[in-house]
């Protein structure tokens, strides 16, 4: 008989992150994504923390907490491979997959009794985190790794910027003391739209990060134009 466990949140996140859209496949792909590591009691206090200062990175674990189902999927079919090519749910990173946990290597930018200042994250605002642990580079590091359905980061597509969009992103990046730009370009370059779409310039696509509303089109296609940086519905 299957014994059940169960796992309680360390902490939870607070993310510039606040829809899935747009937020980059894996870590490190938008340096300028950051968030705050909100740890719970009795994780708060400084105990938890001591000696994590001599570290650049660690790996978080967590709940992908908008993606649990109670069936488990065999297979998936993963974004990377443009959505319509299915993998065994172990062979891919997927967020829907047994126990819906998901690990991400992020850098440790400050650590504080009950916060820990995070860059180049992946993970949604108010995503339970289970464990932190410290990268270790002479484990963690596997020089000839090999992975032949993700063998290096996805293309980049380049992405201009409207006059309008451009001076709103300036203002909001200084008022939320934010790499804004950086941000917003690091994550649409990824390009979020759907594999499976083929965007009309007249389509709008938009994604919230932080308080802000960013949209943007296609005016060809592989190349993305931000339209406007505005604040979000009700914040
Ligand atoms: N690096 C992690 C891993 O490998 O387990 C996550 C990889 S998963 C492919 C990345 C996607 O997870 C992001 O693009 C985002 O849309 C989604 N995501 C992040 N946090 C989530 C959450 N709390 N619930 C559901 N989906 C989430």
């Amino acid at each position: 008989m299957t014994q059940g466990y169960s796992v309680s949140p360390i902490g939870f996140m607070r993310s510039c992150f606040k829809e899935k859209f747009a937020i980059p496949r894996q870590p490190q792909l938008a340096p300028a994504a950051r968030g705050v590591l909100e740890l719970v009691a009795p994780f708060d206090q400084g105990d938890a923390v001591q000696g994590l200062e001599q570290v650049s990175h660690v790996w978080l674990l967590f709940l992908f907490h908008q993606a649990l189902e109670d069936k488990p999927r065999l297979k998936v079919r993963p974004p990377r491979l443009g959505g319509n090519q299915s993998m065994g749910v172990f062979a891919t990173r997927a967020t829907h997959r047994p126990n819906g946990i998901g690990q991400s290597v992020v850098k440790l930018d400050k650590v504080e009794a009950g916060r820990l200042w995070l860059s180049g994250i992946d993970l949604l605002d108010g995503t339970p985190v289970l464990d932190v642990k410290p990268y270790v580079p002479y484990a963690d590091v596997i020089a000839d790794a090999r992975n032949g359905m993700a063998a290096a980061a996805p293309e980049l597509i380049p992405v201009q910027w409207g006059d309008a969009a451009l001076a709103q992103a300036r203002e909001h990046g200084v008022r939320l003391e934010e790499p804004l730009i950086e941000l917003i370009e690091q994550c649409l370059a990824q390009d979020p739209r759907p594999a499976y779409q083929t965007p009309t310039p007249e389509r709008r696509y938009g994604a919230q990060f932080w308080d802000l509303d960013v949209r943007w089109h296609y005016p060809q296609p592989g190349v993305i134009c931000v339209l406007e940086v505005v604040p979000a519905v009700g914040s």
